[in-house]
């Protein structure tokens, strides 16, 4: 590993980079000094994929092949719930792929969800590159706290699609307040209070010197300022039925347009009372007459509107209070991170709820890549040292066995003799400072009790056609001469006496504009910068490493009878962990047992985010009930999962492994996808 470790926020509306040194944390900007790097990808006609700023410019002019927002979707099932809502939302295509995942569709060739943050990352990468002057192929990137096991692996995924070693999937609440807390030396608890373009969470945590140790962790994965952006534009979108008998619901183009609008007045309502806008051109009715929208919004309006949903937060806070054993007025110190905690009435809101202001010095859209970054630098050092035979960090991490190397056999609900976790009920309000030996690992599983009763017969298998390889499109042919990759105009604020105005691109003009500038939709608006100091200036050396002692956000379960489930791990266990089971075949020289995983808090299987299944075979022959196997399942300090197998009878490792929903999309032709998105991208 040559070059400094990276530390990434990969986020749903924009992406930051961040690199950690001597001197403090630098977040890292484009050529043209932007810190924020649209999440955005859009595929030309030409051929190539064109990411970040350039991307988002097109978002209006070629909305079908241009890909935003999607972070929220990835490692999910294509028949979930969220994916459906994003497909009658989204102007572009998502398919299923054969191992039930989603696919994007655009210009003809399909793309796993890792493939497109893949292109956001390589872009990431290459700002970082270009920044730094070296090569940077290792980083830390951050994940929103409650992300599942399947989303945490994509992820994990499109960072090797880039070509960066992830040395760490950390939580971003964590990262935010480590770039508060690092080198402060101090004790306190913080909340992280996170809400931005598509899911909201709240992370409750202790700070006491370099330990930074996460207490509760909760959230929503459907609340964001996207939600907030989808009600401005119904409204507008009625508004515009009415006048016009026109429904842009209907109208992909139009509604992209209108929601993109949406947030743009949204975020102008943050330091303004009211915003009035006119889109030319919207739809054209009989006789191909344009149809133009003229729209005015208050901000009490705004916050009538989005109250609702925001209340819904503080139910979150609730219950990550209720986890943490403490109150609201018992919090130190609330971080904001997020675009969406910009809008005053968050700011309300959350005051009245902890009674206090929250820290004005940080800046929410920077915090989380500073703290990876932190976090990267951390990692590298302990590295380095380690390959000088020093010990650098004090955790140690649990053993890891890799998913594929192993797999199972039917559970003995009565077995569970791994390591407790730690009961959030038993967490006293305030509790003891850490002391390095809550670093120390886990002990070791106790030896198991005697031979479980035989159990019944395996689960019918499930499992999708392995292995099969998706979205990899055949050599693509000669591009044919297209129109050149420029920027969309659009969107433009006009003088005290014209109105906002949006000028799609090959539709019509902005009337009565001058200069439309190019697409300042809404995220499309840089926000302020905050004049704050870096969050963490560098501690003299040698600086104790920080120490991120992090929960699961949910319970891993495992399917017992058929459409039930047990948990193994529960949420809010501290992280690493590993818990183990005793499974015991049902009939006589069974050979292969096949156990459905899953990660939720209800009992029944279906009810929970079904992950994937745990298959054991090469079973030793015997009579039922003779054979047993203890399977471990840990969780790594990055919340992802692996699983151990040894014959109870004989201690040989067993053949145990996991086979994750849609990770094939993600896996498969790895090489292939690496090299067609280096093909691709526009330099
Ligand atoms: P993030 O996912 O943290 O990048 O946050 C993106 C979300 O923040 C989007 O929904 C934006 O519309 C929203 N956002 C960004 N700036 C503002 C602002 N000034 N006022 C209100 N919302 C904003």
């Amino acid at each position: 590993m040559s070059g400094p470790v990276i530390g990434i926020d990969l986020g749903t509306t924009n992406s930051v980079v961040a690199v950690a040194g001597e001197q403090g944390v630098e977040v890292l900007v484009d050529a043209e000094g932007h810190r924020l790097i649209p999440s955005v990808v859009s595929f030309h006609p030409s051929g190539e994929v064109v990411v970040g700023r350039a991307a988002r410019d097109r978002r209006l002019l070629d909305a079908q092949n241009t890909v935003y927002s999607v972070k929220r979707l990835i490692g999910r099932p294509f028949d979930s719930e969220e994916v459906r809502r994003a497909r009658s939302r989204f102007a572009f295509e998502l398919v299923q792929s054969p191992a039930g995942g989603v696919l994007v569709q655009a210009r003809n060739e399909s793309y796993t969800l890792s493939e497109i943050s893949a292109f956001v990352l390589r872009e990431v990468r290459r700002v970082a590159e270009a920044a730094t002057g070296e090569p940077c192929t290792a980083a830390v990137v951050t994940v929103p706290a409650n992300f599942n096991e399947l989303q945490r692996s994509a992820t994990k995924a499109a960072g090797r699609v880039a070509g960066l070693d992830v040395l760490r999937i950390l939580n971003e609440p964590t990262a935010a307040a480590l770039a508060y807390g690092y080198g402060r030396g101090s004790r306190e608890r913080v909340v992280v209070f996170d809400l931005g373009g598509g899911t909201f969470d709240v992370t409750i945590l202790e700070l006491a010197g370099e330990v930074f140790e996460v207490l509760a962790t909760a959230g929503d994965t459907y609340l964001g300022g996207d939600d907030i952006d989808g009600l401005v534009a119904e409204q507008m979108a009625e508004a515009f039925l009415a006048h016009h008998r026109y429904d842009a619901r209907n109208d992909r183009q139009a509604y992209e347009r209108l929601r993109a609008a949406a947030e743009w007045a949204k975020c102008q309502l943050t330091p303004q009372e009211e915003v009035q806008l006119r889109i030319e051109e919207l739809a054209y009715g009989p006789g191909g007459v344009s149809l133009d929208l003229t729209f005015g919004l208050t901000r009490s309006a705004l916050e009538a509107m989005a109250m609702p949903l925001l209340s819904r937060a503080f139910d979150v806070c609730e219950e990550a209070m209720r986890v943490a054993g403490i109150r609201p007025t018992q919090i130190d110190n609330v971080i904001l991170v997020g675009g969406s905690t910009r809008m005053p009435l968050v700011h309300r809101m959350v005051e009245d709820y902890f009674g206090r202001t929250p820290l004005a010095h940080i800046d929410p859209d920077v915090v989380v890549a500073q703290g990876a970054a932190i976090q990267g630098r951390a990692l590298a050092t302990s590295r380095a040292k380690s390959r000088l035979g020093k010990v650098a960090l004090r955790r140690v991490s649990q053993p890891r066995v890799s998913i594929e190397e192993i797999g199972v056999v039917a559970p003995d609900p009565r077995a569970d003799v791994g390591r407790a976790s730690r009961p959030p009920s038993a967490r006293p309000p305030a509790p003891p400072p850490l002391s390095p030996s809550a670093t120390a690992p886990p002990p070791r599983p106790a030896p198991p009790p005697p031979p479980p009763p035989p159990l019944p017969p395996p689960v019918a298998t499930l499992a999708k056609p392995g292995g099969a390889e998706l979205g990899l499109p055949p050599p693509l042919p000669e591009a044919p001469p297209v129109e050149p990759i420029r920027p969309a105009p659009s969107f433009a604020i006009g003088s005290p006496d014209e109105l906002p105005s949006f000028d799609p691109p090959g539709l019509g003009r902005a009337s009565g504009l001058d200069a439309p500038s190019g697409f300042d939709a809404p995220s499309a608006f840089d926000p302020p910068s905050y004049d704050a100091p870096l969050i963490y200036d560098a501690p003299p050396e040698p600086v104790a490493p920080p120490l991120l002692l992090d929960v699961t956000p949910l319970s891993l379960g495992i399917e017992t009878v058929a459409g039930f489930c047990e948990h193994v791990i529960k949420r809010n266990s501290a992280i690493p962990t590993e818990q183990m089971r005793l499974f015991s075949t049902g009939t006589d020289d069974q050979r292969e047992v096949v156990v459905r995983i899953c990660q939720g808090e209800s009992r029944r299987l279906d009810e929970n985010q079904l992950l994937g299944e745990l298959h054991l075979s090469e079973i030793a022959p015997g009579p039922r009930g003779s054979v047993e196997i203890q399977v471990t399942f840990m969780l790594d300090a990055d919340g992802t999962l692996a699983v151990r197998g040894v014959d109870g009878r004989t201690g040989a490792e067993q053949h145990v492994r996991i086979q994750l929903i849609g990770l094939q999309d993600d896996v498969a032709g790895l090489e292939e996808m690496q090299a067609r998105l280096e093909a691709k991208m526009a330099r």
